[in-house]
Formats: structure tokens, C-alpha cells, sequence
């Protein structure tokens, strides 16, 4: 199939009647867009959260699965009279409840996921029927029996020849006669049981849709219209992009852009779909298009920054002239599943820089680990510390980029430098407490 969409609105797209409508109105506008992914109401998958954790007492639990049911049916209540809606969502929220009362009793993170699955469950019920109210042939579709999963509940890992498959088997054929409407985020497991993909993981579900049914197009339509040159509250200078490449954007969401969950563009990768970020409230603002080709190549693209950096020193004097002394840090990093951003080293001593454990996003540096590196040297844990990457193409080819950089930055100390192992990303390492300071600053120098 050649021309396809798939187009996914995210929570605050989804937030409400309105929001769902403008949602419904740029489907429609585009006969091409065949698969609609979206994520829970906003605020619904965070309530969710709560309940999974257990430990509840019954009002507030009762509270909880209030304000959830609240927001579910204002939007349906907009809709006019739709008893069987009514009841479809009715049952959808009982369901819920008993789950919730179980989790109280015993939780785990099997459980969860069949818990947080219920707003993205309820958001696709109702944004199908906002669709069929604005004359569109839509059908709700459970993604569950396409997005096929290994059982890692709370961050399942997809099969992708499996989704293939099923997309082939049980969405392509659909997608002749309807607009098909399915849930971001979740996913099954061999034995049936419900996963899920990780918090704000509807972008991944939506990329592994469209690399499964080979679309042309992905569209990621969320509440800015773009991806910015740098994050605009750092900077009120930070700009739209309107184009960048697949490696300039991986390097982004690696090293801190929020913009996208950060596995959505491997699915586009491979499979070469074309994604756009917008705006559901402005469509007609535009947005940014991620491709492997772009018109223009400018050396600076963007700066990114991602906080809560620790910095490793080993230091080892075994280090002068020896062998596999990186081969056993790595070696015990790779252990640890610790994946490693910078790294700096001379003769007697490496630097890397890891996500400090308070961020969610990364394994933990834990007691065990630091006594297995102290183990091979001396071992030193810097904190509080920020990675700022400058973002852009032929950066180590480029004449006079580490001047412009260092120059602009004349006036910080940099704790570490990183430069030319890519093409696509100069970073270095700076206090937290400067890094906004040296975005802003940067972002003049390069930009203006
Ligand atoms: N509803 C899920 C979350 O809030 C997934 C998503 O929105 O992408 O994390
Ligand atoms: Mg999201």
C-alpha cells in the first residue's frame, strides 16, 4: 500500500471533546490517513499510576476512579445520547474498578500494565465515535492482538517479524473499507497477558504501526507545533525546525529533546516512514518533517540538554602502557546493563558520563557496581552535573565549530568535551546550576 498515514494524537490532543474533534477534523481532512494511534486523556494514565501502586485507602481509590470516569464521560456526554457507548464505556470503567481492587490486595507489575491499559482503551473507544459523528467510517480496533511482546511488564519489548505479521494478517485487510482507531502504548505477551511499552510510549507503538503496514507517513500530533531548535523554555529565541534528518534527530532525543518518545524513530528508521510533528491546535501552523534526506544540511541544527548527569573517573596507574583496562570497565558497565553517553580517557584514567539513578530512564548506579569498578582503580562519582549537546551535520569536518562552541562558552568551566567521534553531535558536560545560562547563551551565538 503506497500513500498510507498513520497519525497519532497524544494525551493533551485527546484531552477532551474539543480537543478530540479538532483531532477527528484533521483525519478527516486527509483521506490517506488510515491508522489513528492514541494515547490516554491527559492526566488519566498518571491516576492510573496511583492505583496500580496499591496502598490506597478505599475513598481515595474511590476518588480516583471518580475523576477518571469524570473525564471519560464529559467527552461522551458531548456526544448527545449514544446508550451504547454509554454502556461500552460503562463496562470499560467496572472492569477498571475490579482491577483497581486487586491491585490493593496484591500488586504487581502484570497487573499494572492491564491497569494502565484501560486509558488508552477508553480514549480509543470515544475517539472512534467522535470520528463516525463527523461522517467517517471508523472502527476501534485492539492493538493487542497486533503489538506482540516479550512479558518485560512496565517496558515490554516488541517482536517486530510477529507484528508484521499480525499487522498483515489482521489490520491491512481492515484498512480497505475503515479508518481503523487503536490504543498507543500497550501490547500483549505470548500468553496473552497485557503490556505495556513505557510512560509515553504511544509514539513507539505508532512508529512500529506504520513500519508494519509500511506507511508513507507517520504524523506525531501532540501540543507544540515542532520540534524546536532548542527547548523553548530555556530560550524564548528557540525556533521550529522544518526539517531535520533521522540522525539528527536520533541525536536529539539521545541526548535529552522530550519531543519524542526516544524509540519511536527506529521503527521509521528502518522501515524509511517519513514523521511529522505538529500541533493538534494549530495544524495549519505546520510542523517539523524527520527524514533521511533534508534540503539543507546546516552545520547547527539544535542544542539539547539532558540534566542529572554523573561523571565516572577511574583512575588506574596499571593503566600506563597496559592492555584491557577499558575491556574490563566496559566489561563490568555491560554487566550492570549500564550504557555509557561520553567518554573521555588519557593515559592513566577514564571518564564517562552516565544518568544520574534519580533519573528514571536508566539503570541505577548502584553499591555493587561501584565496588566491582574500585576494583580495577580508583574510582571518583561526580554529581549535579548537565550534558549539553550542539546538534547539526559534518560538525567534525566542519572548520572553526570548536572555536564558535568554546569561544561562546568562554566565560564556564566545561567539565568535559566531546568531539568528533560523530559527525551529527559535539557535547560537553557542564554544572546543572549553569546549563540554562549556557543553553540560552549558545543558542544566540549559533542562531541569531
Ligand atoms: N498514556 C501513556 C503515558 O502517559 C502513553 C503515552 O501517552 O504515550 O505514558
Ligand atoms: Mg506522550
Amino acid at each position: 500500500m503506497t500513500g498510507l498515514i498513520v497519525a497519532k494524537f497524544g494525551g493533551t490532543s485527546v484531552a477532551d471533546y474539543d480537543a478530540m474533534s479538532r483531532c477527528a477534523s484533521i483525519v478527516a481532512s486527509n483521506p490517506e490517513t488510515k491508522i489513528v494511534v492514541v494515547s490516554a486523556s491527559s492526566g488519566v494514565t498518571n491516576y492510573l499510576v496511583r492505583l496500580a501502586k496499591g496502598n490506597l485507602p478505599t475513598n481515595e481509590r474511590d476518588a480516583i476512579l471518580a475523576h477518571i470516569a469524570d473525564i471519560e464521560f464529559s467527552i461522551l456526554k458531548k456526544m448527545g445520547h449514544k446508550p451504547e457507548m454509554a454502556q461500552a464505556l460503562e463496562h470499560l470503567l467496572n472492569e477498571l474498578s475490579a482491577c483497581a481492587r486487586d491491585a490493593e490486595l496484591a500488586s504487581s507489575l502484570a497487573l499494572q500494565d492491564e491497569l494502565l491499559s484501560f486509558g488508552e482503551r477508553m480514549s480509543s473507544l470515544l475517539f472512534s465515535e467522535i470520528l463516525r459523528e463527523q461522517g467517517t467510517h471508523a472502527i476501534n480496533f485492539d492493538v493487542r492482538q497486533v503489538i506482540k511482546t516479550d512479558a518485560s511488564h512496565s517496558k515490554a519489548t516488541p517482536d517486530i517479524a510477529l507484528i508484521k505479521h499480525q499487522a498483515e494478517t489482521l489490520l491491512m485487510p481492515e484498512l480497505a473499507h475503515s479508518v481503523i482507531v487503536t490504543q498507543g502504548f500497550i501490547g500483549a505477551s505470548d500468553n496473552g497477558k497485557t503490556t505495556t511499552l513505557g510512560r509515553g510510549g504511544s509514539d513507539y507503538s505508532a512508529a512500529l504501526l506504520a513500519e508494519s503496514v509500511k506507511a508513507e507517513a507517520l504524523q506525531i500530533w501532540t501540543d507544540v507545533n515542532g520540534i524546536y531548535t532548542t527547548d523553548p523554555r530555556l530560550t524564548a529565541k528557540a525556533r521550529p525546525i522544518n526539517e531535520i534528518s533521522f540522525d539528527e534527530a536520533a541525536e536529539m532525543a539521545t541526548f535529552g529533546a522530550k519531543i519524542l518518545h526516544p524509540a519511536t524513530l527506529v521503527p521509521a528508521m528502518r522501515a524509511s516512514v517519513r514523521v511529522f510533528v505538529g500541533s493538534s491546535r494549530q495544524p495549519e501552523a505546520g510542523g517539523t518533517w524527520v527524514a533521511w534526506k533534508t534540503e539543507h544540511k546546516p552545520a547547527y541544527r539544535a542544542i539539547a540538554l539532558r540534566k542529572e548527569q554523573v561523571l565516572l573517573t577511574l583512575k588506574s596507574p596499571d593503566m600506563l602502557h597496559a592492555t584491557g583496562f577499558l575491556a574490563d570497565v566496559f566489561t563490568i558497565l555491560a554487566r550492570h546493563k549500564i550504557s555509557v553517553d561520553l567518554i573521555t580517557t588519557s593515559e592513566i584514567s577514564v571518564a564517562l558520563t552516565l544518568d544520574e539513578p534519580t533519573n528514571g530512564n536508566s539503570r541505577k548506579i548502584t553499591e555493587t557496581l561501584l565496588d566491582e569498578l574500585k576494583a580495577v582503580g580508583e574510582v571518583t562519582v561526580e554529581e549535579n552535573l548537565s550534558l549539553i549537546a550542539v546538534i547539526g551535520n559534518h560538525l567534525q569536518a566542519t572548520r572553526g565549530v570548536g572555536g564558535n562552541v568554546l569561544s561562546a562558552l568562554e566565560k564556564y568551566n566545561l567539565r568535559m568535551i566531546c568531539h568528533g567521534a560523530s559527525a551529527h553531535n559535539l557535547c560537553f558536560l557542564v554544572q546543572s546550576e549553569d546549563a540554562p545560562g549556557i543553553v540560552e547563551h549558545l543558542h544566540s551565538c549559533l542562531f541569531d
